[in-house]
């Protein structure tokens, strides 16, 4: 059952596709930022199978890098949590920091397609990480890294404009005013809340349906 929590804590992977306008419905990430423990929609076979291709693909990255002399933090040794002025935490786990002196690369492993999404994925751990004790200090560029290329975004992709487009949507969703609904069969199909916390989920049997016209 879901439970309130005592202040909005935003998963950066929440934030992702509507900074960049892949998904519209802001309440999801709401809903989250605010309650915990809440039910979650069953997970795939396939889910488990991406999770093991992704822990396959990042050990072999992490070995490249440390043959390549670099000191290597993974997963857990990244996590952070910021807490704002306002109070909202921001939270995350980027994949794989390789550093050497003062320089440190963010690395993020994509399995999937490449989208517009996992670079504001990455971008907002390059804001966030530079706060973070044994990261103070360091100069942090960013590394996609796909099945058949890698692409690189410097330090200075955190700019003011992007400062400014993460935040404004942080405090969207950590109002306590709910932000726009917008279920759709596309957003709903692969949103973890279920119609106990969503009653306006679209399933499987509501989807959009083809209509015949004559005009074309
Ligand atoms: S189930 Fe659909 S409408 Fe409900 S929060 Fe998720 S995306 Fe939005």
């Amino acid at each position: 059952m879901a439970i309130p929590r005592s202040g909005p804590y935003i998963w950066v992977t929440w934030l992702s596709k509507l900074l960049v306008g892949d998904a519209s419905c802001e309440w999801a990430t709401w809903f989250r930022a605010h309650h915990k423990d809440y039910a979650k929609m069953p997970r795939t076979h396939d889910f488990a199978a991406w999770q093991m291709d992704h822990a396959a693909r990042l050990a072999e990255v992490r070995a490249d890098l440390e043959f390549d002399g670099k000191t290597v933090l993974t997963e857990r040794q990244c996590h952070f949590s910021l807490r704002g002025a306002s109070g909202a935490m921001l939270a995350g786990r980027p994949d794989l920091v390789a550093s050497e002196e003062q320089r440190g690369v963010i690395y993020d492993i994509k399995t999937g397609q490449p989208s517009l999404a996992d670079h504001v994925q990455l971008m907002t751990y390059m804001y966030a990480l530079p706060h973070v004790g044994r990261f103070r200090g360091m100069e942090l560029s960013g590394r996609i890294v796909y099945r058949d290329h890698e692409v690189d975004v410097p330090a200075s992709a955190i700019d003011d404009a992007f400062r400014g487009n993460l935040f404004s949507l942080m405090g969207r969703v950590a109002s306590s005013d709910p932000p726009r609904i917008a279920p759709s069969q596309l957003e709903c199909a692969f949103c973890d809340l279920t119609p106990a916390d969503c009653p306006q989920r679209i399933d499987g049997a509501q989807a959009n349906e083809v209509v015949d016209v004559p005009d074309f």
